[in-house]
């Protein structure tokens, strides 16, 4: 089937390799040519595992353009999957979707063309995009565009860091459409990972039990809803797990065990109940928000997801409590952080625990010190004015310090010889971020331990 990809960030990058790989010919298209001159050259811009060799395996069915004509005329299926970040007062900005809709409707073909928007947009906004296609198609064709198309939701779960095997391996396809045609169609895209019968990459095996993907095929409400309903639950089990934890190192308990012991209960799961700095990244923050806000046009309240928001946001104070309650002062003390992702095996900086830290550091009087494996020069293009000294090794960040805080959970941080650096700090206080460290290890080596939150 010939498929056109609307943004190649990290949704939409992924898809398009993904469904190249599984025998689909697919054009992505990106208005940022430095991304499209990489992506050409077989380099992928952006930190994701397995997603560069994907690429090499299904480049012979892939291309890569900055122009709309190049992609969409000949597009059965085209999926947008733009950026929908949030703007300042809590809604999404929809400009890069009004842009990708108007452009699709300018360069759509004559033959009968699905839309599939992939992007987290509000409820409601398929009938949005239908509207924009619609208009922007009749006034470049000169021709009516009833029957010419069909608009279907297929919002995306990937988790970053993880997002191929996400892909390729999802717990479940979603797809919302009202139009049968495009259904049908869908499901002929989607048939290899609904069965499950493509051979997989070696680099990224078919987990054990993987045999047919549930596919759920609703209206176009329910699918966008579906998507802001699943990452409010998983923002509010870590938040729920963080207010528990509040009151655990209150009361001398142990939020560990607590996750360990409510997580064995089939009916909560251990996942997502992970206590330490709360969630960050680019759709918890802003999807709680936008159906926050989207609740609010009709008149409602929504106090859980609410409440989640707020315990995520005390939680970002927590490091420089816990700072100030060991240290008194923090004027001129050297606090070095471990990572700066928002969390391991991906670049992504946004809403990332790390730059409120070392900004509440700064504001302090602190001399931030930082390493992370692959989000130093993300992070020095796009926090240039926060003054953190970026280190070429994760070793460098204990030397001479007075605390040393792990943000990140990256694998090489838990590696690292723990019993090796204490020496070489001026105060030995390490602030556990993920609560992942052995706390009676680093206890016997010397350091003063202190978890989140
Ligand atoms: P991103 O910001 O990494 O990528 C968006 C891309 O779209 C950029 O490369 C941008 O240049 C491009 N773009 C902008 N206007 C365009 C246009 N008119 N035509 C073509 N390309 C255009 O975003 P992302 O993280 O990939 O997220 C995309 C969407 O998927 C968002 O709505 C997000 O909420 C949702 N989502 C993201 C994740 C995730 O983990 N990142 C997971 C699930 C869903």
């Amino acid at each position: 089937m010939r498929v056109a990809i609307l943004g190649t960030g990290y949704v939409g990058l992924t898809t398009g390799v993904c469904l190249a790989y599984l025998g689909h010919s697919v054009v992505c298209v990106d208005p940022v040519v430095e991304k499209i001159d990489s992506l050409r050259h077989g380099s992928i811009p952006i930190f994701e595992p397995g997603l560069e060799e994907l690429l090499r395996e299904a480049s012979q069915r892939m291309g890569f353009t900055t122009n709309p004509a190049e992609a969409i005329p000949e597009a059965e299926v085209v999926v947008i999957c733009v950026g929908t970040p949030v703007q300042a007062d809590g809604t999404p900005d929809l400009s890069q979707l009004r842009s990708a809709s108007e452009s699709l409707g300018r360069h759509m073909g004559l033959h009968f063309t699905v839309v599939v928007n992939k992007s987290t947009v509000p409820i409601g906004s398929s009938n949005w995009v239908e509207a924009l296609v619609c208009a922007a198609f009749e006034e470049s064709h000169d021709e009516k565009a009833e029957a010419r198309f069909a608009v279907a939701s297929n919002p995306e779960f990937l988790r970053e860091g993880s997002a191929v095997a996400d892909s390729l391996y999802p717990d479940r396809i979603v797809l919302g459409t009202e139009d049968l045609r495009a259904l049908e169609i869908l499901c002929a895209l989607y048939r290899p990972l609904i069965d499950q019968d493509f051979p997989a990459p070696a680099f990224c095996p078919r987990p054990p039990g993987v045999t047919a993907i549930p596919f759920v095929s609703t209206d176009l409400p329910s699918a966008e809803l579906i998507k802001y309903a699943a990452n409010a639950f998983l923002a509010l089990k870590i938040s729920f797990i963080n207010e528990i934890g509040l009151l655990a190192q209150r009361v001398g308990a142990d939020v560990g065990e607590i996750a360990r012991g409510i997580g064995l209960d089939s009916r909560i799961g251990r996942q997502f109940l992970q206590a330490g700095l709360g969630w960050g990244g680019s759709c918890f923050a802003k999807d709680t928000s936008t159906l926050i806000t989207t609740a609010a046009e009709y008149g409602l309240s929504l106090p859980i997801v609410g409440a989640a928001r707020e315990v995520n946001q005390r939680l970002r104070a927590r490091v420089l409590e816990r700072l100030l309650d060991e240290l008194k002062i923090l004027k001129g003390k050297r606090i070095g952080l471990l990572g700066l992702a928002f969390k391991p095996n991906t670049d992504d900086l946004r809403d990332a625990p790390a730059i409120d830290i070392a900004k509440r550091l700064s504001l302090h009087g602190a001399l931030v010190v930082a390493h992370d494996p692959v989000a130093m020069p993300r992070f020095q293009r796009e926090q240039a004015g926060l003054p953190v000294a970026l280190l070429d090794s994760p070793e460098g960040v204990f030397q001479r310090a007075d605390a040393v805080v792990l943000v990140t959970e990256w694998q090489t941080y838990l590696d690292l010889t723990w019993e090796a650096l204490q020496p070489v700090m001026r105060n030995p206080l390490l602030v556990d971020g993920r609560n992942v460290l052995d706390k009676q290890r680093l206890v016997a080596a010397g350091y003063r331990h202190v978890g989140i939150p």
